[in-house]
Formats: C-alpha cells, structure tokens, sequence
C-alpha cells in the first residue's frame, strides 16, 4: 500500500532528506501524514501596509520595488530589500544571509509574514517569511499556518511543502473506520476532512473540528483496546483458589484489619475464589496498609499450594518487604525468599533453583524476577508493589512465569477515575481510602529558605528525644547550573557544623546497592539519626520511628513526589513533621507548597498535582507505560476522555465482538495487535 511507501519517494525529500525524516521518526508516508503540528500560526488575515502595526506579527501582500541593499560591518552583513503595496513601503532585512540578495525579482509580489519595526529611520520586517503570492496554494502564509517540530536540516518551510505534497498525493488511500453513522452521532468529522485540515486548516472552526475528531480517535482506539484486554483477561480461566483457615494468620497480626482494608480484601477474595484470572489495582495513599493485605492474598495462595511473586521497585522496598513479611509470617509454615540483584552468582543459583523447585511459597524481589533465567515451580500470584514505577510489560512479563496466575498490583499514587481507567484500563480497581486508627497527622510546613537553620534546631531537638530524621534533596552532585541543595553538601554541612551531637549518614542513587543498604539498615536499627538523602527514599520505606521529613529545595518536586515522601513519617504514636524548604521567590510556588500544609488526602494532592503540571510529569515520564500520544493530552482532554468512555463503553455492549464495525476492528488489530490479536481475531 502506498502509506507504507518509504518517505524518499514523496515530492521533495530523496533518500538526503529522507534521513532527516527518519530522526524524527517519520519513516512511511503514512507518518507524515499523521505529523501533526505542534502549534499554529494565524497568518490568515491579510493586512495594507498602511494598516500594519508596528510591534505586531502580521502578515501583508507586496512586490518587490527595487533591488536589493547590502551594509557590511565588520561582523556583519546587513541585506535589505524595499517592497510596496500601494498603500506604503516597508523593507525586508536579513542579517549575515547575502544570498537573500539573488532571490528576488523586481515587481514579484509575494504573501510576507513578520514583526513590524521601525528601525534604520524605517519600516522594517526582520527575517520575513514570504512565499510567492499564487493563487490559492500559500502553505505559509495568508493562512493559519502549522508549526512542526524540526530537527536540524530541515525547515517550516520544508516540512509545510513535503506534508502538502504527501497529503495531495496519498490522503485518498486513508481510510475512515468509523461507520458513517457514529460519525453523524458523534458529531465528528471524517479522517480525510480532519487530516487535511489539522495540517492546513480553512479556519479556526475546521481546525477545533479536526483536532477534536484526532483527539477523540487516539483516545478511542486505546481505551477500546484496553477494555478489550480485560474482558479478555475476564474470560481466560485462571485458578480456582479454595477457602482456606486464615486463623493461624491472623492471630499472629498485632492490629485488626480498617474496614476499608475489609472491604478490599473481600473483593480479592471473591476474584481469588473464582475461576476467571484475578487482575486487580489496590489504590491506596500512603501508609493506608497495602502491605497487610496483599500478605492475606498470599497467604490464600501458598495455602493452596501456590507460589507467589512479589515485585518491588528497589532493592531496599523488596529487602523491606522481606522483612515485614517474615515478620507476618512468623507462626505459619509460609517460606519466603528473597531474589535481589546483589546476591552472589552462588547466592542467586541457590535461590533461583529453590524457586523451581517450589521450596519458596512466597519470594520477594526486584527487577530481577522477570529475568529469563528466574522459573516458578508453580506460580499463582504475582503481586507488583507501587505500580507506577513499572511499565504494563513488566507487570505482564512476571505473569507470564505462570500460567493464569492471579495479578494484583499496588499503588499510591492516588490517580482520578477517568485516568485510571486509561492508565490502568484493563485492571478492576479497589480503592483503600481510610488509614490506620491512631495515626496524628503529620504537621506541615512550607518555610522560605532563610528560615533553614530553624528547621535543622528543630530537628535535633527531636533527634535527642530519641526520634529520627529524613533530610531528602533534589540532587546529590554540586552543579553551578543549578543552584538545588545537594545531598553531598547538605550532608556534608550538617555533619560538620550544625549537628556533632546526631549521627548523618548519607544515600544517594550513584552508590551501589550494598552500600545503600547498609546505610539503610543502619538508618531501621537507629543506628543513623539523620538520613540524607535524594529520593531514593521515596517510595515505600518504613521506619515508624522516623518523625521529621526535612525537604530542601521542596520547589522542584511534584506534590505527588512530596505526599509520598511525606508519607515516609507519621509511622507511629509520635507526632510527625513534614519542613518543606522552599527556595523560590515566586508565589506561585509557594502557593503549590502550601496544599501539602492543607490536605493530607491523597487524592486531592494527586489532582491538584495533574492540574499544574500534566500527567507526564505526575506520573514520571514513559513509566506509566503508555504509548506516547500523539495529539491527545491527558490532562487538556480529560473531558474528551470521558466522553470517549462512555461511547467506548456502549459500542461494547452493542457489538462486543465488533462484528458490526469491521472496518474499525481491523484498525484496532493493526495498531494492538499484541493487545488485541487474541480477543478479536477469532
Ligand atoms: P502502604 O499502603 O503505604 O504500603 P504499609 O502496608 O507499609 O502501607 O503500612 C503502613 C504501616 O501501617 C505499617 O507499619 C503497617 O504495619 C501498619 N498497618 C497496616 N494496617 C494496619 C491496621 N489495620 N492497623 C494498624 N496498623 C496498620
Ligand atoms: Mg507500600
């Protein structure tokens, strides 16, 4: 088909150009079709000279009136051109660029868009954009024009000409699949209309239409695809746990379980006790008990004579886990292993062959339980704690050392239904909502960095009453370019100065594992009062003792990031404290410190969070394991989203097979294939 054509053979590129392409990941026709612009230009409105504003970008119809003028300085060549409309005169300069001169014929007319200025005692436009005035084929100006993303070698002008020359020749070979009929429901505007106009829109209306109509598309393919894989997931036929005494468990349990936690495990029981294939999200904030619960599920599990995989993102949150574990376990026959990336060659072979041989119920660890050489006796649950630092093809890939096994992932990063649904689409959600009985709420405060020393007295003051301190900065190395405190030299000043009475120690991602663990355990023994550290600390770390989070330079993180590291204290009966030490000027900052001082709900933070600064970054880049999107924005488009839900939703119950929309099955099949290839191929 010719949208799989390589781009060399489209009008203007050839295999030179063709490369430049490709570093923007544009291979096929079809690619530069659906490069859209970044952003638009409105150079529609063609204005007299006369009228033109000076300080404005406008864009106006002239011809050349003379020749051209060059003004050399020592460093610099000045190139000005005289051009009229009837109306008045203005001059086109460009500097350092004397082939300008050669371009242009006297009496041509051309569309010019620029900045008027008065400068040299007259009208000028710097740099112009101009282009041949012809009738109706202007890409450039006279138009809204699109803006692409470039790379170096290649123009506006370029991109604009080679896309123009892509769609005039190919656009007819896309194809629409919706059916006519959900076009007209749905209001949206056919495939060709939207391409043609998102690249070169008549009007601002038809570009809202087209952007619309793509916006919608992307977000639709997706959460179809993924509602298709958890129908999927509903129907494969797992294992059927059976009931199981949970006495011996439970007596050995020091609290008894909030409701909320009652309430979610029940919903895993029932999946566990069925014999459809579990796949279930526990949302959770932080410190609401997700742990706990997750041991109840593998307790079910070994019981039953499976094995059970738990996953964690550090090696200090799996080696954490273990011990908890243990510590729950103790009083059961559950056996538990621990599979970290720092065991010996001879450690990880004992370990590796005590999984297959099942002589572990439970193991516990990182990355390294999905590597190839890891195989299970007989897998039945894989647990992957904090999901968001795993990708969807981790989570998978850990399933895949089983067959059918139950899946439970965990969470806290609070994230708003309709999110979830796309981001975790083809999970079934539970949600722990209430925390712990007991616990006093963790005083915050926003401080302006001169009030640091302050916050440091503070803290030693509770370091001699027995407690302990988290100190997290932003980077660990001095850099002059970025003035954040480092945790090197905040280690270094606390230790040295302020604090010879507290013992510091330091943690930082660029130190090996063995050496962060060792600072780790020290820091759970108390044998450290003061951990500095960067956010290594982050997610999951439990030290009950620990009652005072310190974070300098509190500005440069997301106040998802800052809940969680938050959440790192207020472990216990002691009254904890959360400094946030904000190094910026602006209000604007302070103001986003200061909803931490005022909720401690998860969620809210977590909207609040999206709200300033988009899902990219609250979810931390590509870890949410998405593919990128195109056009859609997921936090601009949230009302699409859910518009795109419902109808998703009902196209389901309709035609569930899609047996009635062929054209957009066979769509979904060639853009998911591995997503979708077993639920609709057949
Ligand atoms: P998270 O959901 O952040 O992973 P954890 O599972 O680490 O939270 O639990 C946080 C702390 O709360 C642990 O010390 C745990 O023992 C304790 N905990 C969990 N559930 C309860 C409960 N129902 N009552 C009292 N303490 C609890
Ligand atoms: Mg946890």
């Amino acid at each position: 088909m010719s949208l799989d054509l390589d781009i060399q053979y489209v009008k203007g590129v050839g295999p030179k150009r063709a490369k430049l392409f490709k570093k923007l990941g544009i291979d096929m026709v079809k690619d530069l079709i659906f490069y859209f612009p970044r952003d638009y230009e409105d150079r529609s409105e063609i204005v007299k000279i006369e009228d033109l504003i000076v300080g404005e970008k406008q864009t106006f119809k002239a011809y050349i009136a003379g020749s051209a003028r060059e003004v050399k300085t020592s460093r610099v060549v000045i190139t000005k051109i005289p051009v009229k409309d009837g109306t008045g005169a203005v001059e086109l300069v460009w500097y350092n660029q004397p082939y300008m001169k050669n371009n242009f014929k006297i009496g041509e007319e051309y569309i010019i868009s620029g900045k008027l200025q008065f400068k040299y005692g007259q009208l000028v436009v710097e740099n112009p954009v101009l282009e041949k005035s012809e009738e109706d084929l202007n890409l450039n100006t006279g138009r809204i024009v699109p803006v692409y993303g470039l790379t170096e070698g290649l123009t506006q002008n370029i991109l604009r000409k080679v896309i123009f020359n892509a769609l005039s020749e190919y656009l007819d070979e896309v194809e629409e699949f919706f059916e006519e009929e959900f076009l007209r429901e749905k209001g949206l505007m056919n495939l060709k209309e939207a391409l043609l106009n998102i690249h070169f829109p008549k009007d601002e209306e038809k570009l809202a239409r087209a952007k619309y109509r793509l916006k919608y598309q992307e977000l639709f393919l997706l959460q179809l695809a993924l509602f298709l894989v958890k129908k999927s997931v509903k129907e494969k036929r797992g294992i059927r746990f059976r009931k199981v005494d949970i006495k011996p468990f439970v007596s050995n349990l020091p609290f008894k379980l909030t409701s909320a936690q009652m309430k979610v495990l029940k919903e895993i029981i029932l999946d566990m006790a069925s014999d459809k294939v579990m796949n279930r999200l526990i949302q959770g904030d932080v410190g609401s008990g997700k742990t706990i619960v997750a041991a109840f599920a593998m307790y079910i599990a070994a019981k039953n004579g499976y094995q059970v995989a738990m996953m964690a993102p550090t090696e200090i949150l799996a080696k954490q886990h273990y011990k908890t574990l243990e510590e729950i376990f103790k009083g059961t026959d559950i056996r538990i292993g621990l599979l970290s990336g720092s065991l010996s060659p001879s450690g990880r072979k004992e370990v590796l062959e005590k999984i297959e041989k099942g002589e572990y119920d439970v193991v516990v660890g990182t990355h390294a339980l999905i590597e190839e050489d890891v195989s299970f006796k007989n897998l039945g649950l894989c647990i992957t704690d904090e999901q968001h630092r795993f990708g969807v093809r981790q989570r998978a890939l850990l399933a895949q050392k089983g067959e059918n096994p139950d899946v439970l992932v965990m969470t806290a990063t609070p994230i708003p239904r309709t999110l979830a649904l796309i981001l975790y689409g083809d999970l079934d959600i539970s949600i722990i909502d209430q925390l712990p009985p007991g616990r006093k709420r963790v005083k915050t405060y926003v401080i302006p960095s001169s009030m640091r020393k302050k916050a440091y007295e503070f803290a030693i003051k509770e370091v001699k009453k027995g407690r302990q301190v988290y100190v997290v900065c932003p980077l660990i190395e001095e850099s002059d370019k970025i003035k954040a405190a480092s945790a090197e030299i905040v280690y270094r000043e606390i230790y040295k100065d302020a604090f010879k009475e507290a013992r510091v120690g330091l943690l930082h991602g660029k130190m090996s594992d063995s050496d962060k663990e060792r600072i780790m355990e020290a820091f759970v023994r108390g044998e450290i009062d003061i951990l500095v550290s960067t956010t290594v600390i982050e997610v999951g770390v439990n030290v009950p003792n620990a009652t005072v989070m310190i974070v300098e330079n509190a500005e440069r993180f997301g106040l998802a990031q800052l809940h969680q590291l938050r959440g790192r204290v207020g472990r216990s009966e002691f009254q904890s404290y959360c400094i946030l030490i904000n190094y910026s000027p602006s209000e604007t900052a302070k103001k986003r410190l200061e909803v931490l001082a005022r909720t401690s709900d998860g969620f809210k933070i977590a909207e609040r969070d999206l709200e300033i600064r988009g899902p990219g970054e609250f979810l931390g880049e590509k870890q949410h394991g998405l593919p990128e999107f195109k056009i859609a924005n997921l936090f601009e488009d949230i009302d699409i989203l859910k518009r795109v839900q419902k109808d998703v939703e009902s196209l389901l119950e309709e035609d569930p097979k899609l047996e009635r929309h062929p054209k957009l099955r066979q769509v979904l099949i060639s853009e998911f294939y591995d997503k979708v290839k077993d639920i609709i191929l057949n």
